[in-house]
């Protein structure tokens, strides 16, 4: 075992700190990874808050890594030392059970190993994420990141990138839909980047009308101001597939109304209780509500590989470690363009 620094939090009212963890010694299917750059995702800001519950103290969080390869184990041979690599939310698998046969290893039936926050089948505890200098990963969920592609603003791909795009792959976006992406946040950028690169209609629909600009740049076609009852009128049954990123449980039946016959509304932002839904919300139309999770390694490489041929990074702000607690405070109240990243050459430092 080799001791680490970390940023974690004692307890859900603490604020982040900088810790000492554990990693474990290199097995022969390992790759150990000195991590450059970790994105912020909203998720470790619930963890580490316990919003969802069932968090274990101290919570190192971070599941957007990208970092150089130190070292490999005895049956590696995909990645050498010096490649860069990425590791998102998940470290481990059965890789035996039907999911998990099926490229679906966020399903597995024995429950997935989240990067942090998880069952440490090593050392014991739990798993211990990329707010720390280095990260040891069985090769399987290790992904190779394109050459071409901004090392800065790559990680966020590996979970607001992932994300956003396995519901857009599982429910064929393409040339010719009306995409609905609701939130613009880190997944809601991604959300618009993706559905752009496969050609639909993009429509960012957002609670912030200042953020209107923005969209367009990124890839939207038009803005939709969701607190704007005429607006959203004007709009009603004409979405082919909804992106719905918001945090936080709310009220989808507007939404709902948005949606064309036969339509789909993808859930991904609120792991919590919604507001009731009008069962005429979705009888009236057939509609359909469904929900995504990350998306399966073997997806990931592929959506890694699709944003290097499209040139797709996340637009980020980077950090250093020690601003870590205000950058949380800023991504709560939508105040982020549009992904922190930290640069962990601040947490060696
Ligand atoms: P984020 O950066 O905070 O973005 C969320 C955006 O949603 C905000 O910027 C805001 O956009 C909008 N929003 C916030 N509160 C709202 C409210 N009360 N009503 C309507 N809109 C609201 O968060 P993120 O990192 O993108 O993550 C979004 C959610 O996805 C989090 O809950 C996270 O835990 C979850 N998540 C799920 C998965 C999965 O696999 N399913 C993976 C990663 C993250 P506007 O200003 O444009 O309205
Ligand atoms: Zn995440
Ligand atoms: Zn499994």
């Amino acid at each position: 075992m080799s001791e680490v620094k970390a940023y974690g939090a004692a307890d859900p009212k603490a604020d982040l700190k900088q810790i000492n963890i554990e990693r474990r010694e290199v097995t022969p299917r390992d790759v150990k990874i000195k991590i450059t750059y970790c994105g912020v995702c909203h998720s470790d800001i619930h963890t580490v808050r316990n919003d969802w519950g069932g968090s274990k103290y101290p919570v190192v969080p971070g599941h957007e890594i990208i970092g150089k390869v130190l070292e490999v184990g005895s049956e590696v041979s995909d990645f050498k030392v010096g490649d860069t690599v990425g590791v998102g939310c998940m470290v481990d698998s059965c890789r035996e059970c039907e999911s998990c046969k099926h490229d679906l290893e966020q399903f597995c039936e024995q429950g997935m190993v989240g990067t942090y926050n998880g069952k440490d089948k090593h050392l014991g505890g739990h798993t211990y994420g990329g707010y720390s200098e280095e990260i040891i990963v069985d090769k399987y969920y290790v992904l190779s990141v394109p050459e071409n592609l901004d090392e800065n603003a790559v990680a966020p791909l590996l979970c607001a990138g992932i994300t956003t795009f396995s519901p857009l792959n599982h429910w064929k976006v393409g040339k010719g839909d009306k995409v609905g992406v609701i939130g613009l946040g880190g997944l809601g950028h991604m959300g618009i980047k993706f559905a752009h690169a496969m050609g639909a209609h993009v429509v960012m629909i957002t609670t912030s009308p200042g953020k209107a600009e923005d969209a367009k740049r990124l890839g939207a076609d038009e803005v939709l101001i969701s607190k704007n009852e005429e607006a959203m009128k004007k709009h009603a049954n004409s979405f082919d597939f909804l992106l719905n990123t918001v945090p936080v449980g709310h009220d989808i039946n507007p939404y709902l109304s948005l949606l064309k016959i036969d339509a789909t509304m993808c859930m991904v932002g609120a792991v919590e209780p919604l507001e009731p839904v009008h069962g005429g919300s979705l009888i009236m139309g057939r509609k359909n509500v469904a929900g995504s999770l990350i998306g399966g390694i073997k997806e990931t490489q592929e959506m890694l590989d699709f944003c290097g041929e499209h040139n797709i990074v996340s637009d980020i702000e980077m950090i250093d470690i020690n601003t870590i607690n205000d950058a949380y405070d800023r991504v709560v109240n939508g105040d982020v363009k549009y992904r922190f990243v930290i640069d962990m050459e601040s947490l060696r430092n």
